[in-house]
C-alpha cells in the first residue's frame, strides 16, 4: 500500500489503516473471557477487553505450537503457525485423529497452555501471541492485506 500525498481517506479505510499499523493495545491482549470447548473438541475462544472475538480450532493451535521445538520444526519446513503438516506418503497411512488438548491451564496472567492428546505441552500461548494470530475473518484479511508489508 502506498500513500502518495495527502487524500481524503473514508472513516473505515482510516480506521482499518489505523489498526493494522498500531501496536496491540493493553485491553486487545487482555481477555474477558476465554472458553475451552474441550468437551465439545471444538477448539478455543477469546473474547478479548476491546470487544474483539476470537476462535481457535485445535488443529490449529497444535500446528501453531509456540515452542521452541515446534518453531524450529515450522521453520525448516516452511510452514506458518497453524499450517498442518504435509501428509507423509507411508506405505501404511495411519489414521491420526485430529489433535485435541486433554486439559488447558492457565499460565500466569498472560498465557494459556494445552496438555495435547499426543503427550506435547510444551507450548505457552500467551494471550498476545493468539490476539495476533486472530483466525476470525476480519483479521485473516488484514493479515493477507499486510503480509507485503511485514517481510
Ligand atoms: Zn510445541
Ligand atoms: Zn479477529
Amino acid at each position: 500500500m502506498t500513500h502518495e500525498g495527502i487524500r481524503f481517506a473514508s472513516k473505515e479505510e482510516q480506521a482499518r489503516d489505523e489498526a493494522q499499523n498500531r501496536p496491540l493495545e493493553r485491553t486487545a491482549v487482555m481477555p474477558n473471557k476465554v472458553r475451552v470447548l474441550l468437551t465439545e473438541g471444538k477448539g478455543l475462544e477469546i473474547d478479548w477487553q476491546d470487544g474483539h472475538k476470537s476462535a481457535w480450532s485445535f488443529a490449529w493451535l497444535r500446528a501453531a505450537c509456540p515452542c521452541a521445538t515446534c518453531v524450529e520444526e515450522r521453520t525448516l519446513e516452511g510452514r506458518k503457525p497453524g499450517e498442518a503438516k504435509a501428509k507423509t506418503a507411508e506405505l501404511l497411512p495411519l489414521y491420526t485423529p485430529p489433535a485435541k488438548p486433554r486439559s488447558a491451564h492457565g499460565v500466569g496472567r498472560y498465557a494459556i497452555q494445552f496438555n495435547w492428546s499426543d503427550g506435547h505441552s510444551g507450548g505457552i500461548y500467551s494471550w498476545e501471541y493468539l490476539r495476533r494470530m486472530c483466525q476470525c475473518g476480519e483479521c485473516t484479511l488484514d493479515a493477507m492485506e499486510t503480509t507485503g508489508k511485514l517481510h
